[in-house]
């Protein structure tokens, strides 16, 4: 499969550039040339299929021209080594439960696979140069991509995050690693540290020096995959005779995540339609109701990982429905949420349901709750498990959210990191001091 640019219609890339190189050369993010529509038979025998068959399925279809079938289904395997099960929460209303990966929220999906299929080409490539992974990070993304990452050989990640911006729970998880993680604490917002990479990327001198690679959710091998629990929901759905008007709603930051559902929808999984789900981050709420997209700065709010005024995604969702607003509609609804009406909707679902909402997930329940129709079937996307929110969750219960162990782990150790101004020119200097550091080792 070919990639062509959101900047350029006309330029063209294979998979393993579009992977190594994240973004385009000209700031456009990659997008694959088709998207091919799957045959019928296989949404008519999905629900015989496990969460693995059904994603090398998915998988194929847009990486299986350019890896050799096994090692895909290895990297599909080695990827899911957990479940995206389904819970019921309401009359309706189903959770999707993105939160059984080793850091608890759903972007362990693409980080994982994005690893494996990074390391596939290192191997393959014989090229014995260090890559050096960026990621800017609201919170989650910097733990899954981090943690996929950990011990890979031949890779090197730098972590940036907003300074006070992100729970100390999710700090520990990328701060605490070591090995071949390091975690930059940038005097600013998230859409500086954004700014910070994506300005390396273009930079001549830097890309000279060191092998440059994006793991953000622009990342062709990080968005893509995130499809898979999209069609494995359906198929959960189809054995319990639900299936016929699902509308999945999708708490949205970056829009990596909801992308990934609208291309599956456009490989035929039969999902009626989708509800983008914000915070006051509402950049996509107004662009749907006025059909203008005017992106601006981001504020802070108690769904953190959501917290994006200029999200990346936009230009690939706009490319998909031939920037059309009204085609975007079509398939597509708002919602916003204040934190206030973030905190009751935890509350009250817990006292009337006994479930607990992380804050971002929260958002998701609430906007089926206010758009669903009679006859449909809501899931929304628990995209990450409310303990590690648990500061912001525990007072609106009133009793303690119990840590799972595998977050405990990370809490135990100590934080390192190093501090940042939101300049370009200080963070090209230290990659470069860096970087001459190795070379001399
Ligand atoms: C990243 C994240 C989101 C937003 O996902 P996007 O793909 O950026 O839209 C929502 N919730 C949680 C918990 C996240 O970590």
């Amino acid at each position: 499969m070919k990639y062509y640019s959101t900047n350029d219609t006309s330029a063209r890339a294979g998979l393993e550039q579009a992977v190594v190189k994240g973004l385009a050369p000209d700031k456009g993010l990659y997008m694959p040339l088709e998207v091919k529509r799957l045959p019928e038979e296989f949404f008519e025998n999905i629900d015989k299929l496990s969460f693995q068959e059904i994603a090398c399925v998915v998988a194929d279809a847009f990486f299986g021209g350019d890896i050799p079938a096994d090692e895909l289904r290895k990297i599909v395997y080695d990827t899911l080594a957990f479940d995206c099960p389904l819970e019921k929460v309401g009359e309706n209303i189903w959770s999707l439960e993105l939160f059984h990966g080793p850091t608890l929220a759903f972007k362990d999906v693409g980080a994982r696979f994005m690893a494996r299929l990074l390391g596939y080409f290192i191997s393959k490539s014989g090229d014995s140069r260090e890559v050096n992974v960026l990621v800017a990070t609201s919170g989650d993304t910097g733990s899954a991509v981090a943690n996929g990452f950990l011990g890979v050989e031949g890779i090197h990640v730098y972590v940036l995050y907003p300074k006070g911006k992100v729970s100390p729970i999710q700090e520990c998880q990328f701060t605490t690693l070591g090995r071949n993680v390091t975690a930059i604490e940038v005097d600013g917002v998230f859409d500086d540290c954004q700014a910070l990479v994506k300005s390396a990327f273009v930079d001549a001198e830097l890309n000279a020096a060191m092998k440059l690679t994006s793991a953000n959710s622009i990342n062709v091998a990080r968005f893509l995959p995130q499809a898979f629990y999209y069609f494995h929901a359906y198929a959960q759905l189809k054995r319990m005779g639900l299936a016929d008007n699902v509308v999945v709603c999708v708490p949205s930051g970056n829009f990596g995540n909801i992308c990934a559902g609208l291309f599956g929808k456009r490989m035929g999984l039969p999902v009626r339609r989708f509800i983008a789900a914000n915070n006051e981050n509402d950049v996509f709420f107004e662009y749907l109701s006025s059909g203008e997209y005017k992106p601006r700065a981001s504020v802070q709010t108690i769904a953190n990982a959501m917290d994006v005024g200029a999200p990346s995604n936009f230009a690939r969702i706009a490319e998909l429905y031939g920037h059309d607003v009204d085609a975007v509609r079509a398939d597509v609804s708002g919602a916003r949420f204040s934190d206030e009406q973030i905190r009751e909707t935890v509350a009250s679902v817990y006292r009337e349901t006994g479930y607990l909402c992380d804050p971002h997930g929260a958002c998701g329940m609430r906007a089926l709750q206010q758009q669903l129709k009679p006859g449909e079937t809501g899931v929304f996307l628990e995209t990450a498990h409310p303990a590690k929110f648990k500061d912001t969750v525990e007072p609106l219960i009133g009793g303690p959210v119990a840590i799972p162990e595998r977050l405990a782990a990370f809490m135990k150790g100590t934080k390192e990191s190093v501090p940042m101004a939101a300049d370009f020119a200080a963070f090209k200097s230290f990659l470069l001091s860096r970087q001459a550091m190795r070379k001399n080792l």
